[in-house]
């Protein structure tokens, strides 16, 4: 039963609600600790025209590519989840910026130079779209809030182009304005 509320069943991925509990805790974490923890959004790019072109089942055979190619390039302590139809997600504790920006980038050329087999003879390749940013250092947030910062970056490297990467710039020290008015003397 665990593990049908949290797995999606065509990729084998963590879900959608797994992703959010483990932002949460992570958030949580970070708050603790102040270990740097990233969060990658990452798009399928035109992957309509992949179902339209070719079919639902070759669009499922992407997704099942695509999420063994994000697994391969992540550590074991990282989580990678389906968040959406052609939608992933990658957690990563403790992640200081310079790791973060290579794993990236090493998923954006993974996918890109990875050959899908759709049928007995055809191949087709697909690029993705990320965007990146690191968890909230103040205590008030929320996976919501986090999520919203990553899909700015996302949108960004859509609207660029797509197939790249864009990160918000590491947070030195990112402080609420509600803390900041707080502390202020
Ligand atoms: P962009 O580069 O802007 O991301 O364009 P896109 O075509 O990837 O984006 P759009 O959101 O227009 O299309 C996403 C498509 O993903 C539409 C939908 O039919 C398809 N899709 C969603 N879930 C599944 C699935 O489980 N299997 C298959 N085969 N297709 C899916
Ligand atoms: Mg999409
Ligand atoms: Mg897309």
């Amino acid at each position: 039963l665990c593990e049908l509320s949290s797995r999606d069943p065509l990729t084998g991925l963590a879900n959608r609600r797994e992703f959010e509990l483990a932002l949460a805790s992570e958030i949580d974490r970070v708050a603790r600790a102040g270990e740097p923890a990233l969060m990658l959004m990452i798009d399928i790019d035109h992957f309509k025209k992949v179902n339209d072109q070719h079919g639902h089942a070759a669009g499922d055979l992407v997704l099942k590519a695509v999420a063994k190619a994000l697994l391969e390039c992540v550590r074991p302590m990282d989580m990678v989840a389906r968040v959406g139809g052609e939608e992933f997600a990658i957690v990563m504790p403790n992640c200081p910026a310079a790791f973060g920006e290579a794993v990236a980038e090493r998923v954006r050329r993974r996918v890109e130079s990875m050959p899908v087999s759709i049928g007995l003879s055809q191949q087709i390749h697909v690029s993705v779209s990320i965007g990146g940013a690191f968890a909230p250092q103040w205590v008030r947030s929320s996976p919501a809030l986090w999520i919203e910062r990553a899909d700015i970056q996302l949108y960004r490297a859509k609207a660029q182009g797509r197939n790249r990467v864009c990160l918000e710039p590491a947070a030195v020290s990112v402080v609420s304005a509600r803390n900041r008015s707080r502390n202020s003397p």
